[in-house]
């Protein structure tokens, strides 16, 4: 099992940080995320992690000679990204994540508490500035959830809502890795060709008017492959550093029109927000869980993308929100209002068979690239991971499932008396995620945030 429960995940561990012990932090010391951040005195970026509402400084702990690591590859902390952390192996980061426990955890190593420097290398969450976490080379977009393709096509085909491929491999398209963009950047409506209003009719052109965010979860590559070298089932997870919250924004009228032969375009390219901290693989292994279970009729996994502990533990327990803020609910200091609340383990493809298909015909991923899961739905109304999905009457189970897109869609009330369909300008989507099992203390992904300004029109 490559991640196993050890002594770092025990539920008892506190840290001298008292702010990581508040059960509703998402940054206990079981946790760890990487982040990258800076602030106003500092020229770069520095590769840290953060606890309860700190982040701790990994360049300066390096400088002190503090991780001690003779027997280590040499990590460049003082970077612009974590392509470097990413880069190493997963031994190197397990000894990372034991050392500064050592050295966080109350009753442990003083080495840090005490330090003259400890003031320097441990800063405000609110102080510093979360960049973006890695420099994605290449970013793949998957369509994992079999309940979000099987909304989505019963709009679009609705007597054949899953292609006959879709239980046969991982659906993909290589995404634009330009356009990423760290939580709170805002997010320009996108202008472009739309759908026609009835078929064969002339597109229309403009700011998108069907405007849309996806929830999902991200996984960022740590070592990649040679070109040409598939990564087996067995060494598939080893490959992944971390998960990150990512909001594939959509806008579906564009989609609509250009999807057909190649798949999306423009419709997705304007910008991908990612959150700022990636929690690694090795924080999660309390929350693991079976990989989806196939119903009988459905083709069992080719053996490339099949392994005994896949089945047994290729999932993750993940609860998802998404929330939504108006520009008035935001100036009326309304809270925002929940939209959603999905979990992860309802995908039916996992991590490690995304990333075995991805490397099966040599294909190299790299340190850094994004692999997004596609968005996460599941069978409830409630757990829908898009406007495009939670604004549709539609039953996707009832045989034929019902209603094309843009009829009959139900807006969502905001509590302002504002409705929504799609997201008007000014609106705030943001995105949070954790982990619980009884047992373990909870984990948490921050947030991912997002705010839609107006279109700006070429003429
Ligand atoms: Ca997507």
């Amino acid at each position: 099992m490559p991640y196993p429960v050890d002594e770092t995940h025990d539920p008892k561990l506190e840290s001298w940080i008292e702010s990581a012990n508040d059960p509703n932090s998402d940054f206990p010391i079981q946790n760890l995320p990487f982040v990258m951040f800076d602030d106003d005195t500092s020229s770069h970026p520095y590769v840290g992690v953060a606890i309860g509402d700190k982040v701790l400084n990994l360049h300066i702990l390096d400088e002190q000679d503090f991780f001690g690591r003779e027997n280590w590859e040499k990590i460049d902390f003082i970077s612009s990204d974590l392509n470097g952390v990413a880069a190493s192996d997963s031994t190197t980061r397990r000894e990372i994540r034991s050392r500064l426990q050592g050295v966080l955890k109350a009753g442990g190593d003083d080495a840090l508490r005490s330090a003259r420097w400890a003031n320097s290398a441990l800063r405000n969450l609110a102080d510093v500035r979360l960049c973006d976490p890695v420099l994605v080379r290449d970013y793949t977009d998957f369509y994992a959830s079999i309940y979000h393709a099987t909304n989505v096509g019963s709009m679009f085909r609705p007597d054949n809502p899953l292609l006959p491929n879709y239980k046969h491999i991982p659906i993909g398209y290589h995404g634009r890795a330009s356009s990423i963009v760290p939580s709170g950047t805002p997010v320009r409506r996108p202008v472009g060709q739309q759908a026609p209003a009835e078929e064969g009719g002339t597109p229309g052109f403009g700011p998108c008017k069907m405007l849309d965010y996806e929830m999902e979860m991200g996984a960022i590559i740590a070592r990649g492959n040679e070109l040409g070298e598939p990564i087996s089932m067995a060494d598939a997870e080893d490959r992944i550093l971390g998960v990150c919250i990512l909001n594939d924004w959509s806008a579906r009228d564009i989609q609509k029109w250009e999807y057909q032969p190649l798949g999306p375009f423009l419709a997705k390219s304007f910008a991908s927000t990612v959150s700022p901290y990636i929690v690694t693989m090795e924080a999660l292994a309390p929350f693991r869980c079976p990989a989806f279970e196939r119903d009988a009729k459905d083709p069992r996994p080719l053996p490339y993308m099949d392994s005994e502990h896949n089945r047994a533990h290729g999932g993750i327990e993940i609860t998802l929100e998404v929330y939504l803020a108006s520009q008035q609910m935001r100036d009326k200091g309304m809270a925002p209002v929940r939209l959603s609340r999905g979990n992860f383990r309802d995908m039916y493809w996992t991590f490690a068979q995304m990333v075995a298909h991805h490397t099966v015909n040599g294909c190299n991923l790299q340190p850094g690239d994004l692999l997004g899961s596609g968005t996460v739905s599941g069978t409830t109304r409630e757990s829908r991971g898009s406007l495009l999905e939670l604004t549709w009457d539609g039953d996707p189970f009832a045989n034929p499932p019902v209603l094309v897109p843009g009829t009959q869609r139900t807006p969502i009330k905001l509590p302002t008396g504002e409705e929504r369909k799609f997201l008007q300008d000014g609106d705030e989507v943001i995105m949070k995620a954790y982990c619980e099992r009884e047992g373990f203390r909870r984990i948490g992904f921050g947030e991912c945030r997002g705010i839609i300004t107006p279109a700006r029109v070429v003429q």
